[in-house]
């Protein structure tokens, strides 16, 4: 008789470590667990002996993908819970017979069978549990083979007051800090590879994202915000609940054109930006900025002109990138699933009005006498005041390997501020 699995056992490691803080952690995960796999409409989701039990749900594997991918999670099985009385053998036997029949062919598996006992009740040792369970499951079924070491198959047993669970397949999960342990930032958010992945880092270490995106419409093209939308929607995927602030910047750009030396324009529209996006953070909440900068990677990127855009933040500007090459930025953006928007042709922000050979290492003296020719208050307050919001929303079909939310930006809302 093959036993369909109909729990998912989720577990999770760096949260454990908080200490006083392990309830709250906890907690957020839970919740954060429940919105990716379907929110009102979630399985249970049920704390067990340190980890999570989802479940009874009728694809069992759908939600361990989809829970392997809620930041805080380090690894998930698929399983069954079994009553105290109920004999362990034939229930293992029935679920590697459906893993079995998953795989069909005629080679040998190997197999091991881990077994913990927080119920002492009984007379029999976990080693004893687990010989038994071993040679029943070898008896069942010719093709496994006992491997200690790195084998295929591992069937867990956990003994415990209220049951037993069995489990199998353990796929590691996305590791770092469940959203929203974390304060939340504002991550500038422009349509290339480096800023998804950044903003991407930025959750996983228990950060909810914020996006702002600096749009230079009309010198660009629609395409350019809807690119970045698209992305924000993908980025969604991995917190829910995602809002995108869209800031005009044509007014900037034309005044600071109107400004010279030329060749610090680029600089002084990465400062507007750091001064427009710290006015939204303030009145968002967000505590800290992000961008997708690295050290030199292109000629803005030097530490001259990095310190010059951070001289005009009033909150810390963090750089998850700064010390990756573009290879394994990219490597990581394949991963979160950016990467194919990202490279599809887009206009660029500063590259409007850039001028031929732009300034590498900024000088204070030659940015205050651009700045000095600007209202620079009125720029930055007009532009905060013209920004629209985009708001994501969780999604409605958990269908997702993904889970988290309504992703495409084509059906993104545009909603008024609330
Ligand atoms: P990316 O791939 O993220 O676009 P990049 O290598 O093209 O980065 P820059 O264009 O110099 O580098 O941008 C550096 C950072 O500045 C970006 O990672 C992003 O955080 C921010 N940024 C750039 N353009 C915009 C924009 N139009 N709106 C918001 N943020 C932007
Ligand atoms: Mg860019």
């Amino acid at each position: 008789m093959l036993v369909r699995p109909d729990r998912a056992i989720v577990r999770f490691s760096e949260i454990a470590l908080k200490g006083g803080n392990r309830r709250m952690f906890e907690d957020i995960l839970q919740r954060n667990l429940k919105c990716a796999l379907g929110g009102r409409d979630a399985p249970r989701v049920r704390r067990a002996w340190g980890r999570f039990v989802v479940g009874p749900v009728e694809d069992a594997a759908l939600a361990a993908r989809i829970a392997a991918r809620v930041f805080g999670v380090s690894s998930v099985s698929v399983g069954v819970l079994l009553e105290s009385s109920q004999p362990i053998a034939p229930a293992a036997a029935g679920l590697v017979g459906a893993w079995l029949a998953d795989r069909p062919g005629e080679g040998p598996v190997s197999f091991r069978v881990t077994a913990r006992r927080a119920d002492k009740r009984t007379a029999l040792t976990s080693q004893d549990v687990a010989r038994a369970v071993g040679e029943a499951l070898r008896s069942a079924h010719p093709r496994l083979v006992a491997r200690m070491k790195g084998p295929e198959l591992t069937v867990g047993i956990d003994v415990r007051a209220e049951g037993t669970y069995l489990f199998l397949d353990k796929e590691k999960g996305v590791g770092g800090l469940p959203v929203d342990s974390q304060a939340k930032v504002m991550t500038l958010l422009s349509g290339g590879i480096d800023s998804p992945v950044a903003a991407w880092l930025a959750m996983k270490r228990g950060c909810r994202v914020d996006f702002c995106h600096v749009d230079s419409f009309p010198f660009t093209g629609t395409r350019s915000v809807d690119k970045v939308l698209r992305l924000a929607g993908l980025l969604n995927r991995w917190q829910g609940r995602t809002r995108c602030w869209v800031v005009p910047f044509a007014n900037v750009q034309v005044a600071v054109k109107e400004a010279p030396p030329a060749d610090y324009r680029t600089v002084v529209y990465r400062r507007f930006m750091t001064r427009i996006a710290c006015r939204l953070a303030a009145r968002e909440e967000c505590l800290a900025l992000v961008t997708g900068d690295s050290i030199g990677q292109v000629a803005s990127q030097t530490l001259e002109n990095i310190a010059a855009a951070d001289a005009c933040a009033d909150r810390p500007v963090l750089r998850p990138l700064v010390a990756l090459d573009k290879e394994e930025i990219i490597a990581q953006a394949q991963r979160i699933g950016t990467f194919a928007v990202s490279i599809e042709p887009h206009d660029d922000c500063c590259t409007v009005f850039q001028p031929e050979n732009p300034a590498v290492r900024a000088k204070a003296h030659w940015i205050e006498r651009v700045e000095s020719q600007l209202d620079v208050e009125g720029l930055v307050s007009e532009a905060v005041e013209k920004t629209r919001a985009m708001r994501y929303l969780p999604d409605p079909e958990p269908s997702h390997p993904w889970g988290l939310v309504r992703a495409a930006a084509e059906r993104a809302a545009d909603l008024p501020l609330d």
